[in-house]
């Protein structure tokens, strides 16, 4: 399996357009090297690919990345999508896909996520010809859509239920299916990827995907649960917002000790300071044997 980091960033990326927090302002000078919103493409062959969410950054991702640019007149490598919630930093580059031509793209997501997006005149589209945006069963191996389906046929693809939250303009509510994960694996093969941008917790599901994958991708939106409050960023918890923070008690690093998984933590928001590599909660994260995802890295496994 071929992965690529497209982006790394949680929403608003790094830096952000309305921020000068320390590593914003890093990253406007070139101490810090930017980041995109997040997001992976996955692909069995190099040739067909999968995207694990959709960025609003995804025209640029696309141009800094050759295999996800056409090869004829007008075409993508790119079969479809798979989202794991239906915040905006997550989805937002469907409406820049739009464009599609008579294929479409088959998307993927929870029946709360469809239901929540597709309210959204941008994204509305993508739920009818030529696109067809699907259901994932939670907890359940994805069957195929026929021939032009990258899920099924090439990949097998589960969706794991994550404790989470629908996004800020949903209200923050919590409901089954608001958050999901992805356990992905080549046909055939036992090279096992998790895909876990966003959880608010790590349950027991969670926490036997982790033990079970080759590679976790997983939540390093905030290193700390009062990160946004003491920089005087916004008046909100780390986990008021949906997420785990990574460092501190009970906290990702503490939950996942003595894991085996390779980790990458991604979906960095601007304000953590596992962005800089100077900083304690680097060397913390380094010295746990975690990797810290940046725009381009690739993974072969
Ligand atoms: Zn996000
Ligand atoms: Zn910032």
């Amino acid at each position: 399996m071929i992965v690529r980091v497209l982006g790394s960033a949680a929403g608003g990326g790094l830096p952000q357009w309305n921020c000068a927090c320390a590593n914003c302002r890093a990253a406007r000078t070139g101490r810090l090297a930017r980041r995109s919103q997040s997001g992976l493409a996955i692909s069995a062959d190099g040739e067909r690919w999968l995207l694990l969410n959709c960025s609003p950054d995804i025209a640029t991702q696309i141009e800094a990345f050759a295999p996800l640019q056409p090869q004829q007149a007008r075409g993508t490598p790119i079969l479809g999508m798979l989202l794991t919630d239906a915040n905006v930093d997550h989805l937002g580059g469907l409406a820049t896909l739009r464009q599609a031509g008579a294929t479409g793209f088959i998307v993927r997501s929870s029946a709360v996520v469809r239901e929540i997006a597709t309210a959204q005149p941008a994204f509305a589209p993508f739920a009818q010809p030529p696109h067809r945006w699907l259901e994932v069963p939670l907890d359940r191996t994805c069957q195929s859509e026929g021939a032009g389906d990258i899920v099924g046929n090439e990949l097998s693809v589960r969706a794991i239920s994550v404790p989470g939250v629908t996004p800020g303009y949903d209200g923050r509510r919590r409901r089954q299916g608001a958050v999901v994960a992805y356990e992905i694996c080549e046909r055939g093969r036992d090279n096992r990827l998790l895909f876990a941008p966003v959880f608010a917790s790590i349950d027991e599901a969670l926490m036997r995907a982790v033990s079970a994958a080759n590679v976790a991708f997983v939540d390093g939106s905030f290193y700390s649960d009062d990160e946004l409050i003491a920089a005087g960023l916004l008046p909100k918890r780390t986990r008021d917002l949906g997420h785990q923070p990574v460092g501190g008690a009970g906290g990702t690093l503490e939950r996942l000790s003595g894991s085996t998984t390779r980790l990458i933590f991604t979906h960095l928001n601007n304000s953590n300071p596992m962005l800089d590599p100077q900083s304690p909660a680097h060397a913390q994260t380094r010295a746990f044997g975690a990797d810290i995802s940046y725009d381009g890295m690739e993974l072969r496994f």
